[in-house]
């Protein structure tokens, strides 16, 4: 049974995309002020919204973890991990199966950080023993890295086992949990997490703008005169919002108040457990309408999350991606292309402000385009 979007929609084309994402009405609306005016009722949001996210992790200050908000994408996040939290001395191993891993290797090449990469396929999850193995051949690795949901393919990664294997070894982890965080749970203290990055515009469904880290406290102080640059400095980012409830430099603002809204709205629909089963359904739904269309999906179903999902594109040589998009696009459906290196695929979102509904209407988009296009598959 599908449900209909019950808030109001723009006619924006729907976006099926890992991120930015198709947002409601009511959050794109809650945008429509001047921030900067009230001032004390702003860095009481900004409070309240790092309360929250602690809260959605399960965690508290209590418990002993910050949330730190940060200026810019996700990406600016997870730099500002690297760039503060690991020390002069530190070496950190990347695991790596996709565009956003080997993101990660680039970030400390760039601030000279040394690093390992653990790369397995782009189609294999991360190798708790073989990450094992390396942690105990090479006592210099002080930080673990790992991409939860790596939406270059959409694989789940097994961060349960790579937070066992860190914690058996007593080192550090850091979470790419981005396109995961507000749909699947993540129980931080369980796993080990010691730092996770994610972003405003993934499935919280807010408006790019800033990223935000959870942190644990006692590494975040820890991290004193750490820090490689200025402005991703995150303990005194985090500094700034204790002492006076302000970010450093000029805040993301009406991001800030579209994701007060969005949190709201995850709130209203029961949290971060039925965000995901709403994802999960449009996923299954997804999948059971491509096939039809005799389309295949790259991962093994073992692997595959509901985030986003690749499938191989058809063998018909009719087929010609950039034209298949701008059909779609012309009938309001904003796809993504493929970032494989070993497979020619794109990719599906089941993210963001969208139903079963949405999927729906998607996939007769898809059958009609490839009527137009004269391409006959499965
Ligand atoms: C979206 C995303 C990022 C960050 O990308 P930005 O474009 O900087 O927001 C990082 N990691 C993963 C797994 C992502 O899905």
């Amino acid at each position: 049974m599908s449900k209909p979007n019950p808030l109001p929609s723009s006619h924006d084309k729907l976006l099926f995309t890992p991120g930015p994402l198709t947002t409601s009405l009511s959050v794109k609306q809650s945008m429509l002020h001047d921030a900067g005016s009230w001032h004390f009722d702003f860095n009481a949001k900004v409070t309240s919204i790092r309360e929250r996210l602690l809260g959605i992790a399960g965690v508290s200050r209590t418990s002993g973890y910050e949330c730190v908000l940060m200026q810019g994408s996700g990406t600016f996040g997870v730099e500002a991990v690297f760039a503060t939290c690991v020390p002069r001395t530190g070496k950190v191993v990347v695991l790596s199966n996709g565009a956003y891993g080997e993101r990660m290797a680039l970030m400390l090449q760039h601030l000279q950080i040394e690093h390992t990469v653990l790369r397995t396929s782009e189609y294999s999850p991360n190798e708790p023993a073989a990450l094992d193995s390396l942690l105990t051949a090479d006592a210099a690795i002080t930080h673990v890295a790992v991409v939860h949901c790596e939406t270059t393919t959409g694989i789940l990664n097994p961060i349960d086992e790579v937070g066992a294997v860190t914690r058996k070894h007593g080192r550090s982890l850091i979470i790419d949990a981005m396109s995961s965080f507000g749909a699947i749970p993540i129980d931080l203290p369980g796993i080990g997490v010691d730092f996770l990055i994610s972003s405003a515009n993934k499935c919280i469904e807010g408006v790019p703008g800033f990223s935000f880290v959870i942190a644990r406290r006692e590494l975040l102080l820890a991290s004193e005169g750490h820090a490689r640059c200025l402005s991703l400095n995150l303990l005194e980012q985090w500094k700034a919002f204790e002492k006076n409830g302000q970010f450093r430099y000029t805040p993301p603002t009406h991001s800030i108040l579209a994701f007060e809204q969005a949190l709201n709205e995850l709130d209203l629909e029961g949290g971060v457990v039925a965000r995901g089963e709403r994802y999960r359904r449009n996923h299954v739904k997804l999948l059971a309408g491509m096939k039809t269309l005799g389309l295949r999906p790259f991962l093994d179903p073992k692997v595959q999350s509901f985030i986003i999902t690749s499938f191989h594109c058809p063998t018909d040589p009719r087929f010609v991606f950039s034209h298949f998009y701008s059909r779609l696009s012309e009938k309001g459906f904003i796809i993504y292309p493929g970032k494989l290196t070993q497979a020619e695929t794109f990719r599906i979102g089941s993210i963001g402000r969208i139903f079963e509904s949405d999927i729906r209407s998607l996939l007769a988009a898809i059958e009609e385009t490839f009527a137009e296009l004269g391409i006959r598959e499965g």
